[in-house]
C-alpha cells in the first residue's frame, strides 16, 4: 500500500554522524577514483551504475529487489519487472495478463498497489481492452522515476557500505 512504501526507509537510514549528503558526496569521489582501478566488486558496480545499467546487468534487477523486500517496498520492482514480461507477451495471453497486472498494481487499495497519480491510472485503465503492449507505459515511467530517486539511492549508498575495496 501507499503507506507501507513511504515509511519504509526507517531501517536503512545511516546513523546521525553520518549524514546522506556525505555518503553520496563519498560515493560521487570514490567511484570516479574506482575507474583507475582494474579490481572492483559487485558493490562497486551497484553503487556507482544508474538504475537501467543495474535492471540489464545480469543479477542486477535481483540485487535490487532483495533491497527492496527488506525495505517493505518490493511492490515496486515487481510491477516495474511484470510490465516488463507483459511486452513480451504475444497473442490472446495478452489482455488476461494486462488485467491481472492492473488488478494486482494499480487499482487502489489492491494487494501490491504501487504509487501512482489518478490521471495516470485512468490513462492504463482505459488501454485495458486494447491490450497493447505500450499501455502500461506511463505508469511504469512513474514508478521507475519514483525508484530511482528514492530507493535506488538508498540502495547504492548500502552497496557502497558493502565495498571494501577503497580501504585495501
Ligand atoms: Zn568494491
Amino acid at each position: 500500500s501507499r503507506e507501507k512504501s513511504q515509511a519504509s526507509p526507517k531501517t536503512i537510514n545511516p546513523p546521525k554522524s553520518i549524514s546522506t549528503g556525505w555518503l553520496l558526496n563519498q560515493l560521487k569521489r570514490t567511484t570516479s577514483l574506482r575507474k583507475t582501478e582494474v579490481k572492483t566488486c559487485e558493490h562497486c558496480v551497484y553503487s556507482s551504475q544508474t538504475l537501467a545499467e543495474v535492471l540489464k546487468r545480469k543479477g542486477g534487477a535481483t540485487a535490487f529487489r532483495i533491497f527492496l523486500e527488506s525495505e517493505f517496498s518490493d511492490e515496486n520492482i515487481h510491477f516495474y519487472l511484470d510490465v516488463e514480461a507483459y511486452k513480451q507477451v504475444r497473442g490472446g495471453r495478452r489482455h488476461k495478463m494486462a488485467t491481472k497486472i492492473f488488478e494486482q498494481y494499480l487499482i487502489e487499495n489492491s494487494p501490491s498497489e504501487v504509487n501512482i497519480d489518478a490521471k495516470t491510472r485512468a490513462a492504463t485503465k482505459s488501454g485495458l481492452a486494447s491490450s497493447d503492449s505500450s499501455i502500461f507505459d506511463l505508469a511504469q515511467e512513474r514508478i521507475f522515476k519514483l525508484m530511482e530517486t528514492d530507493s535506488f539511492r538508498r540502495f547504492q549508498i548500502s552497496e557502497f557500505r558493502k565495498c571494501k575495496c577503497s580501504s585495501r
